[in-house]
């Protein structure tokens, strides 16, 4: 049997411990990133949820945003929610720098205040029916690059995108007791690890 994947999970602030409890059950070994140094060695990452603003400001400091910037382009990054907004192309409502490395729009709290948090149920093209999204201030993906596969939207707009080694979801899979957005990801390492 191969050795458990170690991935990553950014921890400056924000949902990193409970992907970390969903990593375990799965099998995989999480890693707890506070530095640009622990990104070495890992198989893949997740950037949770929080809030984008405070990320970028943690990421000032020891040039953590280049090394993350480098590594994001050549390793199985997951992106959950304002790990989304950090990934993406273009950010707006309002404008911020973010690493640039998945081709999308995104707006930030796009969903209004009387329903910008929810649980919804929706259809995905992953197996097993549809899958439960917790929605918190989240992001709406106004547009995805050719490279970009939608793999569950809600109300016609993408909540779950894969580009390459790189997948994204606007809510909180590590919220939920459903794991098939982990396992995806997970399978998405192995695959990258035998190409
Ligand atoms: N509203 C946050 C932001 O704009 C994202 C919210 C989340 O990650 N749950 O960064």
């Amino acid at each position: 049997m191969p050795p458990a994947p170690i991935i990553g999970v950014l921890a400056l602030q924000g949902a990193y411990d409970a992907h970390a409890r969903t990593l375990t059950a799965l099998g995989a070994t999480p890693k707890l990133i506070r530095r640009p140094e622990q990104l070495a060695g890992i198989d893949g990452l997740i950037i949770p949820g929080g809030e984008s603003t405070t990320f970028l400001k943690h990421l000032e400091r020891d040039g953590f945003f280049d090394v993350l910037n480098t590594f994001v382009r050549q390793t199985p990054t997951l992106g959950t929610c304002a790990g989304v907004i950090l990934l993406a192309t273009d950010v707006l409502n309002p404008p911020q720098p973010s690493l640039a490395a998945l081709d999308v729009t995104v707006e930030r709290n796009a969903y209004g205040r009387q329903i910008d948090s929810t649980i919804l149920s929706e259809p995905t093209s992953l197996p097993g029916g549809p899958i439960e999204m917790v929605f918190i201030r989240a992001p709406r993906i106004t547009r995805t690059g050719p490279d970009v596969e939608i793999l569950a939207s809600r109300d016609g707009f993408p909540v779950l995108i894969r580009q390459g080694h790189l997948l994204a979801a606007t809510f909180h899979p590590e919220l939920s007791a459903d794991t098939r957005i982990h396992k995806l990801f997970l399978d998405l390492i192995a695959e990258s690890n035998r190409a």
